[in-house]
């Protein structure tokens, strides 16, 4: 299935964006991508399909306020950088969201938000009601108490678990890149797009996983991670470069290449029958 096709099909779409994709070369926050994502959010919206946003950028927006605290690595200074960027980082949702008469809500998690049944159920009734409004929630890893925020992928599979738990048709990751090449595009030329995968453990033979990018936590193996969690919940995910022009808006019509990893068809019946099919 083509981006497209998977678009067209899902109704309850989570959407995330790497820092990479909100920050521009020199390191700031791009608002005039989020004014123009929120309006392709918008553009789906009104088409009757439901978006929540998973949003990566609190370091970037707070290194964009506060540029004296760059070289500070000490952990309570990173987690206070993200709570300055924090709000930074909001304000421009809120502002760019507005723009196209809807309302943001943010809400912060962590990892342990997701093992515990009544949080999960209080997210879960959140999520809904504010969807069901027409507002658009936007997700970030509270990474101001999070002390293991800072490792590998946090928002990949911080993604991947909300698009589980709010029971999403389709999550889609907008990174740097591409989507999943066969090998990095940057030093071998002969790299090939991999279009679909359907077998996750069948790709990782096929490709090279180099390092990680430059201003977000994640990498490609934490893109795959969460692949591996939301197909296995029957929800495809699409991984495509956010930094194309109206990257959104591409893929939905079909101008943007990028890779889908399809569902496992069996996932609903293997996760009711506790076996395979
Ligand atoms: N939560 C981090 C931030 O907002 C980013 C984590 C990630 O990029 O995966 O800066």
């Amino acid at each position: 299935m083509t981006p497209q096709e998977v678009i067209d099909k899902a109704r309850k779409i989570v959407i995330k964006i790497g820092s990479n994709t909100l920050a521009k070369n020199d390191g700031t926050i791009n608002v005039d991508f989020m004014e123009s994502f929120a309006s392709e959010c918008a553009a789906l919206i009104s088409r009757g399909k439901q978006v929540i946003v998973v949003s990566s950028g609190a370091q970037v927006a707070g290194l964009s306020t506060i540029s004296g605290w760059a070289h500070k690595g000490d952990i309570h200074y990173r987690q206070a950088l993200c709570a300055i960027g924090q709000v930074e980082l909001m304000d421009k949702w809120r502002e760019s969201f507005g723009k196209q008469n809807l309302h943001a809500a943010q809400l912060l998690l962590t990892k342990e938000d997701f093992m515990d049944s009544h949080r999960t159920l209080n997210i879960r009734n959140t999520l809904f009601t504010l969807v069901d409004e027409g507002v658009v929630p936007v997700i970030n890893e509270n990474d101001s108490v999070a002390t293991d925020e800072f490792c590998i992928g946090d928002n990949d599979n911080l993604s991947a678990l909300t698009a589980v738990l709010w029971s999403a048709d389709l999550l889609i990751l907008f990174s740097d890149i591409d989507g999943i090449y066969t090998d990095n595009p940057k030093t071998n030329e002969n790299a090939v797009l991999v279009e679909t995968v359907e077998n996750i453990n069948e790709l990782k033979n096929q490709i090279t996983i180099n390092g990680k990018s430059s201003f977000g936590t994640g990498g490609i193996s934490t893109k795959i991670e969460a692949a591996k969690k939301t197909t296995a919940s029957g929800i495809p995910l699409i991984l495509a470069n956010g930094k194309k022009e109206k990257a959104l808006e591409k893929l939905c019509s079909g101008e943007l290449k990028a890779t889908v990893f399809t569902a496992d068809e069996n996932a609903l019946f293997n996760a009711i029958m506790g076996g395979s099919k």
